[in-house]
């Protein structure tokens, strides 16, 4: 088939990758001028099937009143006066009741477990090299905060994580670069988790892919899909020699990888989403690296639960990301989400790296109300959907494509793709 894909994140990415290897003709139209330069851009990067569980804020075990009260994600729902957003926070409510979580927990785990599987296959068989750093390291600064960890445990232990509970010595011995004099109570290493370089992946993904003799068009905006048994896109087209042109093209087949840009392409057919984007942002700082003092910054991932903060080890970088905040970003929510991250680098690894050239990110997760992404048929002629995939879009991008792939392709998935059709939200 000829296939366009919409879209050129870690999502859309892997996907073209996939169909172009199951003999699709892919063709890869992407807004920007690169892959990956939106929301899989500068992310912590965790991509274990258990970090996503423990991770995830939708699907997150544990008190969702708790959280609220701690002021994370539906607290700032709950107070939003717009009324998409209400709206939004009662199907999340609804979707997350406590009846429907273990479920929801295990189709994200089984589906975050298949992905992995096929990150780790493609990188061995394509010889595949990008930044990776194995174990986590989840700490408490005292009881309660040891105390609020333990549903996501419990959780993680049911779906058949390993994890370890660590003294602060033993912390100490798995990150020996954590600063010796932060209040540390205790911790939780989960050996098998890890962080990896979306980034970087993706655009080795897409060098494969062009192997498959996928196009990528870049600076391609789609502005309208046409469905039918031969949909057609019109393409905003922008180069520096004809400046801005429109073009129209027909496919066998659209798959809709645009993320937060999805809605907006889809409405006009009739498919409406409940899709909102969850903010985040990130600090990578080059790390203070010299040979008296090896073991400077993290050496892997560290969790702090309590801010909701992930520091992490990006080759000879030290990256510090944290969210999840909903609504509209002004100038003074970015600069104290940024002001926290810097506290939570300050804190736990102080002197590690050097500030002064830190670059900052900012990006949105494109979030449906149970957490779980939207993976096949749109339910309108030829046009297919892979997105939502919020926190996790990473560690589910190669298991999410690979379904796809199956279900365009007509044959079963590997694995039981329940709860992922966009018919849930009909
Ligand atoms: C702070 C933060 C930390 C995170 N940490 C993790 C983590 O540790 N692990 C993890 O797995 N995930 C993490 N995530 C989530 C992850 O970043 C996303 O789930 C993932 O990047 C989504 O990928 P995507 O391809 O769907 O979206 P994107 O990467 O945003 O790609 C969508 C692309 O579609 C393009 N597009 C949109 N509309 C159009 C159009 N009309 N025409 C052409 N192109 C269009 C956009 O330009 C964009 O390039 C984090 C996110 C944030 C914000």
């Amino acid at each position: 088939m000829r296939i366009a894909v919409i879209g050129a994140g870690i999502v859309g990415v892997t996907s073209a990758y996939e169909l172009a290897a199951a003999g699709h003709e892919v063709t890869v139209f992407e807004q920007g001028g690169s892959v990956a330069a939106e929301a899989s851009f500068a992310h912590a990067g965790l991509d274990g099937p258990g970090s996503a569980v423990a991770w995830s804020p939708l699907s997150v075990t544990g008190s969702l009143l708790g959280l609220a009260l701690r002021g994370r994600l539906p607290a700032a729902l709950a107070l939003s006066a717009r009324p998409a957003t209400c709206a939004w926070t009662l199907r999340w409510l609804s979707a997350n009741r406590a009846s429907a979580q273990a479920l929801l927990r295990q189709r994200l785990h089984h589906l975050a477990s298949y992905s992995r599987e096929r990150a780790v296959e493609l990188t061995r068989v394509l010889h595949l090299e990008f930044e990776r750093s194995n174990g986590v390291l989840i700490v408490s600064r005292n009881a309660t905060e040891a105390q609020s960890v333990q549903p996501a445990l419990a959780a993680l232990d049911e779906l058949g994580v390993r994890f370890h509970q660590l003294s602060p010595e033993q912390c100490l011995s798995v990150e020996p670069g954590l600063n010796p004099d932060a209040r540390l109570h205790s911790g939780v290493h989960l050996p098998d988790e890890g962080a990896s370089n979306c980034r970087e992946f993706a655009h080795l993904m897409r060098q494969q892919a062009q192997r498959h003799g996928t196009r990528f068009v870049f600076n391609a905006k789609v502005l309208a899909i046409h469905p039918g048994t031969l949909p057609e896109l019109t393409v905003s087209l922008e180069d520096t020699a004809s400046g801005v042109r429109q073009v129209r093209e027909r496919f066998d087949a659209v798959l809709v990888c645009a993320a937060l840009g999805s809605c907006r392409l889809l409405s006009p057919l009739g498919v409406k989403l409940p899709m909102i984007g969850v903010h985040g942002h990130s600090v990578t700082a080059p790390l203070r690296l010299d040979e008296v003092h090896p073991h400077v910054g993290p050496n892997s991932v560290l969790l702090d639960p309590r801010n909701r903060v992930a520091i992490n080890r990006a080759g000879t970088r030290v990256r510090v990301s944290g969210g999840p905040l909903v609504g509209r970003m002004s100038r003074s929510s970015t600069a104290t989400a940024l002001r926290q991250l810097y506290q939570a680098l300050d804190e736990w690894f102080p002197g590690a790296s050097r500030v002064g050239q830190a670059r900052h990110w900012q990006a949105a997760s494109p979030t449906l109300p149970d957490g779980l992404p939207v993976i096949g048929p749109s339910g309108v002629d030829g046009v297919w959907l892979n997105l939502g995939h919020s926190s996790v879009g990473w560690t589910l991008s190669c298991g999410s494509a690979q379904v796809l792939t199956a279900m365009m392709g007509g044959v079963p998935a590997d694995i039981d793709t329940e709860g992922l059709g966009a018919e849930r939200f009909r």
